[in-house]
């Protein structure tokens, strides 16, 4: 049987977490899991990998070795003929967003992303649709297939086993006609929202930018991620990249905390497969407060520094 390709991706030279989820979901085949790794430190990823069931890791380099979405596309294409793959999963963030696309678009291949679950074996994929009100069940043919799966919708679960290392130098025929020309962050946190495991978020409650300051102190001693409601992205007060909801980011996280956030539909439909939602809201009322885990009644100007300072005595 052919094995199934994991396109890896990295954050500060380690494996992201994600990836676990990821090998876990592939696994379900029983086919051999062939890790692909661009320009990135191979030891650590054979070590991370290898206990998710990778049996082989191909450390791909570029002649240049920065991020060029073409030339790291064109790379992964070459190393997946080397190695017979014809299925390929990657996660829908924004790297993947970039590279799988593009593969699919070279092999005419057919491409589902934000799949929450994948059926190797039957070539389908689910994914949300209407605002989560519908799963759609997608049926890919081809000689390819490409997955981008939605980072922590499975649970990574250990498999020990050993991998060997391919080395694989990619030399591309012509420039891809891309140059990073600056990097610039969005202000977002540390942490990219959709691999988060803990997410803080705030709404219109919070009432301006500045105020997002007592989320960002909270979110600090739990090394969790700030999200927030499109209201307060329409407001300016804090980037696009931070909204959840329907036209903003899906997560997943083990836990959701919604401070200031009323609930509505939209916001509802990028954050309800939480495992834990917790909300902090002064109407008890709120449709939050009746789709929630946990919930505090009170104003977030008095909860939040009161649970900032706990925090930080437990920290301590
Ligand atoms: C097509 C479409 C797409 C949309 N996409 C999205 C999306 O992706 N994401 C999204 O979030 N929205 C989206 N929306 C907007 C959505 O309908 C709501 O308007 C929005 O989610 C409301 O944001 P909010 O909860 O911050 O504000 P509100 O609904 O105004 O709620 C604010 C809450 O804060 C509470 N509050 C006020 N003061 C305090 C205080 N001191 N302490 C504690 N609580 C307090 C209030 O009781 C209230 O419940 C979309 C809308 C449309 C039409």
């Amino acid at each position: 049987m052919q094995p199934i390709g994991l396109l890896i991706e990295f954050k500060d030279g380690r494996v992201k977490e994600a990836n676990f989820g990821m090998a876990t979901a592939a696994r379900a085949d029983n086919r051999q899991l062939v890790a692909l790794v661009v320009d990135a430190p191979v030891d650590d990823a054979r070590k991370a990998l290898q206990a998710y069931g990778v049996t082989r890791i191909v450390d791909i380099r570029t002649e240049s070795g920065r991020w060029d979405p073409a030339t790291h596309a064109a790379a992964v294409m070459a190393a997946m003929r080397k190695q017979g793959i014809t299925t390929l999963i990657g996660l829908t963030t924004p790297t993947g967003r970039e590279l799988l696309p593009r593969i699919a678009a070279r092999l005419d291949a057919p491409l589902v992303m934000d799949c929450i679950d994948i059926d190797l074996e039957g070539h389908r994929a689910k994914t949300s649709q209407y605002s989560g009100k519908t799963i759609a069940t997608i049926a890919l043919s081809g000689s390819h297939c490409i997955y981008g799966l939605r980072a922590n919708v499975v649970t990574a679960l250990k498999t020990p086993a050993v991998a060997e290392v391919i080395d694989f130098a990619f030399a591309a025929e012509r420039d891809s006609g891309f140059e990073v020309v600056e990097t610039r962050s969005d202000g977002g946190g540390s942490q990219y929202l959709a691999e988060a495991d803990i997410i803080i978020s705030g709404g219109r409650g919070l009432k301006n930018a500045e105020n997002f300051k007592l989320l960002f102190d909270c979110a600090r001693h739990l090394n969790a991620a700030v999200g927030a409601s499109r209201v307060a992205v329409d407001n300016g007060w804090v980037p696009y990249a931070m909204q959840v909801g329907q036209t903003g980011v899906k997560v997943n996280p083990k836990v959701y905390m919604a401070v200031g956030i009323s609930g509505s539909i939209q916001h509802f439909a990028g954050m309800k497969t939480a495992k834990m939602i917790i909300a902090i809201n002064t109407d008890a009322n709120a449709a939050i407060m009746s789709n929630c885990d946990y919930y505090a009644v009170g104003d977030l100007f008095e909860i939040l520094p009161a649970l900032e300072k706990a925090l930080a005595t437990l920290k301590n």
